[in-house]
């Protein structure tokens, strides 16, 4: 048996298809473009890669795209201080602040000042509460890309016993909280599991967020399974994930190859989430199937 691939790259055309559509429809109907600001402080590279690309893709799908650099030495209040300018400023739906901040920064006080109407990201304090208590939140990118790709796959996930491993803030956490909203039975494992091969073979969804090239082979996946890689990791060999696609593909009964499937939908959600949030401050109708 060989896995269904789950092409995170056409998944993720479609969802900006549909981002812009509606950003062509609250143009055309209520005269509002949304936008989108994203912070850089300082000059990582990777970061000026992300940031690019993302003011591409915003511009793409026909939304307002702002850029806003500060130097590497810049201080922290001045940084929280063009947020706050930012959460003033009614052209700006979204905020991004891209991380990691430079070191002399403590990134929870900055990501704090963060409207939380208008955090794409989803990290502020009051969406990953409103996110654990089953409210309304603004919900992280790269986890709800994740569930948008599961929805599709399967449906209706109630019931299922969903292996995450990882339990970051900003994908392990989070995505346990979607899976659980969607009734999964769910583990969450880490670096201090015990038998962490056993735990995984329980599952019938198994997302793997820990950033440790093909740590996980295919006999830990139980047949049939639904395999959802985020990892990134970079080897002489190229990108791989976070699973051994070779072995798990011949066990599993879909996953996600890397790359081609987690990334591409990161920076789709982010518009998703950037439309979500025009449409909510503007008291319209969300768009269908965009977010949880
Ligand atoms: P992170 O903050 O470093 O968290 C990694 C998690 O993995 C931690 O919870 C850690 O456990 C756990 N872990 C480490 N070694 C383990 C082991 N041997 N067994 C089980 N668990 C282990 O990483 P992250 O930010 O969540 O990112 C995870 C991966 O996803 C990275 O490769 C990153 O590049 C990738 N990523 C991709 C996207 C995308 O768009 N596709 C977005 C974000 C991240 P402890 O908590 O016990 O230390």
């Amino acid at each position: 048996m060989t896995a269904t691939i789950i092409d995170g790259k056409a998944f993720a055309g479609r969802v900006r298809e549909k981002v812009a559509a509606h950003v062509a429809r609250l143009k055309e109907e209520h005269g509002i473009t949304p936008g989108l600001a994203v912070v850089l402080v300082g000059d990582d590279p990777a970061s000026e890669v992300y940031v690019r690309s993302k003011g591409k893709m915003t511009k793409a799908v026909g939304m307002l795209s702002l850029e806003h650099r500060l130097p590497a030495d810049a201080a922290q209040d001045e940084v929280m201080r063009l947020v706050a300018e930012l959460n003033a400023n009614p052209e700006v739906h979204g905020i991004l602040v891209q991380l990691p901040l430079p070191r002399h920064m403590d990134e929870a006080e900055v990501l704090a000042v963060i409207d939380p109407a208008k955090d794409v990201d989803g990290f502020h304090i009051s969406n990953v509460g409103l996110l654990g208590t089953g409210q309304r939140a603004m919900v992280p990118c790269t986890p709800l890309g994740c569930l948008m790709m599961l929805r599709d796959h399967h449906g209706d996930l109630t019931g299922m016993d969903a292996v995450v491993i990882g339990r970051s803030n900003i994908v392990g956490k989070p995505m346990a909280q979607l899976l659980l909203g969607e009734s999964c039975t769910v583990t969450i494992a880490h670096s201090r599991t015990r038998n962490l091969a056993d735990v995984v073979r329980r599952a019938d969804i198994v997302v793997a967020a820990v950033g440790r090239p093909e740590m996980v082979p295919g006999d830990w996946i139980k047949p049939g399974a639904t395999v959802i890689d985020v990892g990134i990791n970079r080897t002489e060999a190229g990108l791989v994930g976070d699973v051994d696609f070779a072995s798990a593909v011949k066990v599993a009964g879909a996953i996600t190859p890397v790359p081609g499937g987690v990334g591409p939908m990161t920076i789709a959600c982010l518009l998703a989430n950037t439309v979500t949030a025009c449409c909510r401050a503007n008291d319209l109708a969300e768009p269908d199937g965009l977010t949880v």
